[in-house]
């Protein structure tokens, strides 16, 4: 079939064979399809969507680009996690040693900053000499000794998603289940994990800004994974403020660090402790909720997390005096203060609007190729529920480019309301989509 014909087929609502979406993986990992090819299928399937089936075929035909890992020369149960991807989300950098300092093997293969949302690779990138392209060998010898290895695609392990996560950040083709779906799964199943729990972020600063779209993404996710052998759960998350207190990747890696000793802000911690619980209740299945949360809050606690990290980082050649002195993460050369407009509460500080106030400040990139400032971010020193008096500062911007700061700063402006009363606290776990039934929970 000729590359033309499989867009063309489509554009025009048609459902694809195996065979079609076959040779559009197989053209983007050898290199035979043009991006501009590719560019518009990935359009095509944004505005017509795919079916259960063909989303299945391509999830396959995208761990077929790559090899499959085994993982099961290392003992026990290995739980993955991924999300979808939010604003400040900085979760799987605390959560996967947390786990691991709890007995879970976490193999994790993260993601890039993708439109106005932050990737775990960037963020882990900004400590200096962390490595995230590792070989095959070295991370099976890191999962074994330390418990959890955090790398990125490989030209062995889901290569296809490699590419098309690229062009899908810089042609507006991200917001698509289909493709959100085989993107997410592709990198869960090749990467060995037994188990996956996964973070569907809903809200204005994720991909899926409604809930049934949320829950619509998170039951094919699971499908998916049930589908392939995998146990597969999905947590709904809230997205609609960004988490923590920090935006931008070497301030993430300070808040993890922070978050690690047991000073993380509480909408963070508390996400991680629940997801890391479930992680435990799937690594050691007799273990009762309230006792799998003891143990990772005493994890936490103890130190025991910060020391996984701290075994993680050197593993993965990064410097560990960042861990004892953050101050040697990159900073950046200029600041800029956002203040409330008005005294009363603040009611909202939109994730999308602090997202790409980021990403102009340098955080993100606009082209497949375009480096980012990993000092440059956005600090919250006020959050949703927090009283304001007119003047106080809100937002702090970090950059050292200023070629689009008004932008940014209108942006960031736009992304706070403050009113006479507290908005209501709606909870950051909102639903839970698993293989046995779905919990709502509010
Ligand atoms: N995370 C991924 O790995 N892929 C997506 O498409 C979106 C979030």
């Amino acid at each position: 079939m000729r590359i033309v014909d499989i867009i063309r087929a489509k554009r025009d609502g048609h459902a694809l064979s195996g065979d079609a979406i076959d040779s559009f993986i197989r053209g983007i990992t050898d290199g035979s399809w043009a991006d501009y090819q590719a560019s518009a299928l990935l359009m095509a399937i944004v505005l017509r969507g795919m079916n259960a089936e063909e989303t299945s075929l391509l999830t396959d035909a995208m761990v077929r680009s790559g090899r499959r890992v085994d993982l099961s020369s290392i003992p026990g149960i290995k739980v993955g996690k991924h999300s979808t991807g939010g604003v400040g989300d900085k979760v799987s950098i605390v959560l996967a040693p947390l786990a691991a300092a709890c007995g879970v093997v976490v193999p994790k293969m993260s993601g890039r900053g993708l439109g106005h949302t932050g990737g775990t690779l960037d963020k882990l990138e900004s400590i200096p000499g962390f490595r995230t392209a590792l070989e095959f060998d070295e991370f099976i010898a890191i999962l074994r000794d330390v418990g959890c290895c955090l790398i990125g695609q490989t030209r062995d392990i889901a290569p296809a998603d490699k590419r098309l996560y690229a062009l899908r950040d810089v042609t507006a083709t991200i917001e698509s289940i289909p493709l959100i779906s085989a993107s997410v799964m592709s990198k869960k199943l090749a990467e060995g994990s037994s188990a996956v729990v996964l973070d569907v972020k809903c809200g204005s600063g994720a991909f899926m800004k409604h809930h049934d779209d949320a829950l619509a993404l998170a039951r094919s996710l699971v499908s998916i994974g049930e589908a392939h052998g995998v146990r597969t759960e999905a947590f709904i998350t809230s997205m609609d403020t960004p988490l923590g207190t920090t935006v931008g990747n070497a301030l993430e890696i300070g808040e993890c660090i922070d978050t690690l000793k047991g000073q993380g802000s509480a909408d963070l911690e508390g996400l991680i402790v629940r997801l890391a619980t479930r992680m435990v209740q799937l690594a050691h299945p007799a273990t009762e909720e309230a006792a799998a949360e003891a143990w990772v809050r005493a994890a936490l606690g103890s130190g025991a997390a910060l020391e996984k990290f701290r075994d993680m980082v050197v593993r993965q050649g990064g410097d560990p005096r960042v861990i004892d002195n953050p101050d040697l993460l990159a900073q950046a050369r200029s600041r800029r203060h956002v203040e409330a407009a008005a005294t009363g509460y603040v009611t909202r500080l939109d994730a999308e609007a602090v997202g790409r106030a980021a990403v102009m400040l340098g955080a993100g990139r606009d082209r497949v190729d375009a480096p980012i400032d990993v000092a440059a971010g956005v600090t919250m020193l006020k959050k949703p529920g927090d009283a304001t008096k007119e003047g106080d500062v809100v937002l702090v911007l970090h950059y050292n480019d200023e070629h689009q700061l008004n932008d940014a700063i209108q942006l960031a402006e736009s992304a706070i309301a403050i009113g006479p009363t507290p908005p209501p606290s709606p909870p950051v776990v909102v639903g839970w989509v698993h293989a046995r039934g779905e919990t709502s929970y509010v």
